[in-house]
């Protein structure tokens, strides 16, 4: 008997339809007493199906039938290759661990109208994968609500963790049928299904460190909030709430992880559908956020003028924005000189601001070395030739305890007044 594996089914729905045509027949059946959807059990669910290796292999099913890759988009990219590796050679202890997020384990979904449908062009009805989403609760093919329990008696339709996996059925197990059409009127709801499914497309190009640092750009820079500001945090957790309703955001937070904000500061697990709704929540759609360019004060402008006198590049422009932080309300950049090392901060990002000197860098600090141990220049000569003040060479001298009298003596003359204390001594001797 061959069984055929249908568009967006998923792994579930396909160890159910084995179970369900083949009976004992499956091999290692006894592997499958375990939970059936989600990642940490997904290769004994694979192993069991598969009818030989030439068929169908672990990685096609991996990428076509699970969740996998949804969730690989928010998996940081060095561990990517690692976490695949271990799903595939079955070692699944501390999964969730190592991905940074946990899983859940919610109840099956379907759609009835894709139900019927699946009936006619198939002669079987089958699990959605799209409609397993965590967030999703409406079918995006449909745009009515999906259904997870029996409307009349409330029965659960099927969860993962089931000993047996359930063919999805039309009716309850008390015959209450399961053909209700719900439209939904919500269109937020449609826009997540929609965003949702679009992340099942391995292809997407996401890169979660990059959503989580323009997140809090956005925040930072155009709200002006941070981890401090609870009562700026408090109101976008309400505009929050007013966009995707106050229901969801209550579903959501009771079966899956918190909405608010303040997660976003806390170095605590994410999962996906966080970051999915915020994405839609800052730029409507995952595909505006992609594009959205980091939100940065001094983003008008790449580099800056190079401000150390003895720098190859002074003046020119070198200077580099490194980083960029938030204390208390205000906003600062670091910027560097790669060529000389020079580093300073700057407040706001007007370019008008005082420029705090952090380093003077290492080119300063040689010729100020170099222009130390020559007698015939003094400390008004290195301050004219370093560009400086006498605040840095007296903070820069402090590297050079053992300086001998005589040397600092001599430097605390110019060059004029050497010469003439020179001829009034020659004056005086005559
Ligand atoms: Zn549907
Ligand atoms: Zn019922
Ligand atoms: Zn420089």
């Amino acid at each position: 008997m061959i069984i055929n594996l249908y568009p967006d089914e998923y792994i579930y729905s396909i160890c159910a339809r084995f179970h369900f045509y083949l009976g004992t027949q499956l091999r290692s059946a006894s592997r499958l007493i375990k939970s059936y959807s989600t990642l940490l059990d997904m290769c004994h669910l694979m192993r069991p199906i598969t009818p030989s290796k030439s068929l169908i292999d672990a990685a096609y099913l991996l990428q076509t039938h699970t969740l996998h890759p949804y969730f690989n988009h928010f998996i940081p990219n060095h561990k990517k290759k690692e976490i695949k590796n271990t799903i595939m050679n079955d070692r699944l202890t501390n999964l969730e661990n190592s991905m940074g997020f946990k899983i859940t384990n919610p109840d099956l979904c379907l759609c009835p109208l894709c139900f019927i449908e699946d009936m006619h062009k198939y002669g079987d009805p089958y699990w959605h994968r799209s409609h397993q989403l965590a967030g999703t609760l409406v079918c995006d093919t449909h745009n009515i609500m999906l259904l997870s329990e029996c409307p009349v008696c409330g029965e659960v339709l099927a969860t993962s963790t089931e000993k047996i996996p359930k063919v999805p059925s039309l009716f309850c197990s008390s015959g209450h049928s399961l053909e209700c059409v719900i439209p939904n009127q919500n269109k937020i709801l449609l826009t997540i299904a929609c965003e949702n499914r679009l992340l099942l497309d391995e292809k997407v190009n996401l890169d979660v460190i990059e959503i989580e640092e323009k997140m809090k750009g956005i925040l930072l820079y155009k709200e002006h909030i941070s981890n401090k500001h609870t009562s700026r945090n408090i109101k976008v957790n309400q505009k929050f709430q007013a966009k995707f309703s106050e229901e969801y955001v209550k579903r959501i937070e009771d079966s899956i992880q918190s909405l608010k904000i303040n997660s976003i500061w806390k170095k605590q697990s994410i999962h996906p559908i966080f970051y999915v709704l915020y994405m839609i929540y800052f730029s409507g759609s995952i595909t505006n956020f992609v594009h959205e360019d980091k939100y940065l004060p001094w983003k008008n402008m790449k580099s800056w003028p190079c401000p150390n006198k003895v720098c190859p590049n002074y003046k020119q422009l070198v200077v580099q924005l490194v980083n960029s932080e938030m204390i208390s309300g205000d906003i600062y950049g670091y910027f560097m000189c790669p060529t000389c090392g020079y580093a300073y901060s700057e407040c706001d990002g007007d370019n008008l601001g005082t420029l705090d000197i952090i380093s003077k860098g290492h080119l300063w600090e040689a010729k100020f070395k170099e222009l130390l141990y020559r007698e015939d220049i003094s400390f008004d000569d290195m301050k004219e030739i370093l560009g400086t003040t006498f605040y840095w060479i007296e903070k820069e001298l402090k590297k050079y305890e053992d300086l001998g009298l005589e040397l600092l003596l001599k430097k605390l003359y110019s060059k004029e007044i050497l010469e003439n204390i020179k001829t009034d001594a020659l004056i005086n001797k005559k």
